[in-house]
């Protein structure tokens, strides 16, 4: 049986596209299904603090195109405290909220098995763009952050292949390199760099660069996942050992912003919405996750407790596809 009355959404960790777009299904279904729906500002920080308000059906309007997060979003070392938990706990019962619903990554879904054990019941959505929470094939953001990244790489081999150059571009992922082997793939890079993977900088780079230059190539693509860095020391490494005039391109924060696309969109939408039939159906504690291809839900401490490796196949794809 549903007991829940109100229910609170926050945006934590990493900002990512199409966070607005689960802040606004979760609106928009809860309101639907007559629930009153807190959003709070600033992630855990403004449980903490008190920042929250009612969100009614035109709060979440003209968001669904929108990058970044209307909730605004925070790290908040306070709140991983035991007096910190305690403080949002009773923060939430001032709010007399009865289910927390969390858009974030890992370290946000930690917080929420945190208070689920202080009695708070909390369902987790993936949102951010490293496509690195362990239980799910996809996050909400990692869509949009991929094709920015390939739009990137579309521009940069333009100027690359006309000046006979070599492209180190440093894409984001701390732990994970997701973005890294499926924009690696899609723009066709000579060399891929996970974090995932210990790398030979001779064999892994220089190597495929000297070979497909004897084989006639135009210009070199190399993709570095943030979390090996180095992507400057890398480009020069290139250049003194190939003679090809190299750089290096930081892609950055432009990869956690803009306008999401239709996945983002879509996904987002369907698991805010999922969020609240949960919450209906009775359910405690879940995080929302995609599993071979299909929106599944799973038990918080389950899923915290599973680990993710990047698909080998896709590496050797990589190789293969760079002759
Ligand atoms: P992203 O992948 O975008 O970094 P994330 O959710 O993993 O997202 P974190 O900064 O790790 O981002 O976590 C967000 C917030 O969740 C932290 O500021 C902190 O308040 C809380 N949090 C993180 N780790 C823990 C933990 N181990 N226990 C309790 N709370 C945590």
């Amino acid at each position: 049986m549903n007991s829940v009355k109100t229910v609170a959404v926050l945006t934590s960790g990493g900002d990512a596209p199409g966070m607005n777009a689960a802040v606004r299904a979760v609106v928009r279904t809860g309101i639907y299904n007559g629930l009153k729906v807190l959003g709070i500002k600033k992630g855990y920080e403004g449980l903490l603090r008190g920042d929250i308000e009612e969100m009614t059906l035109r709060s979440v309007g003209d968001i669904i195109q929108k990058g970044g997060t209307i909730l605004q979003t925070a790290r908040s070392k306070e709140f991983t405290t035991k007096a910190g938990l305690e403080k949002a706990m009773s923060m939430a019962k001032i709010f007399d909220i009865d289910a927390l619903v969390v858009i974030g990554g890992d370290g946000s879904y930690r917080g929420a098995r945190d208070l689920s054990e202080l009695g708070m019941n909390v369902i987790g959505i993936p949102g951010t763009i490293d496509n690195d929470i362990a239980c799910t094939e996809y996050t909400i953001g990692y869509d949009t952050a991929m094709n920015t990244v390939l739009d990137a790489i579309d521009k940069i081999r333009d100027t690359s292949y006309s000046h006979e150059r070599c492209s180190v571009l440093e894409v984001m992922g701390r732990n994970a390199g997701w973005i890294a082997v499926n924009c690696g793939i899609a723009g066709g890079a000579e060399a891929i760099i996970l974090p995932e993977k210990e790398f030979d900088i001779d064999k892994d780079i220089i190597i495929p660069i000297v070979e497909g230059r004897n084989r006639g190539k135009k210009h070199y693509l190399v993709i570095v996942a943030e979390g090996v860095g180095g992507a400057v020391e890398i480009a020069k490494y290139i250049e003194e050992k190939t003679e090809i005039t190299t750089r290096a391109t930081i892609l950055g924060y432009i990869q956690r912003g803009g306008s999401p696309t239709v996945t983002d969109r879509v996904m987002a939408s369907r698991m805010g919405a999922m969020a609240i039939n949960l919450l209906l159906e009775g359910k405690k504690n879940r995080i929302i996750a995609v599993r071979d291809g299909k929106l599944t839900d799973l038990e918080i401490n389950e899923a915290l407790n599973m680990e993710k490796t990047i698909d080998g196949d896709l590496i050797d794809l990589s190789r293969i596809l760079a002759l």
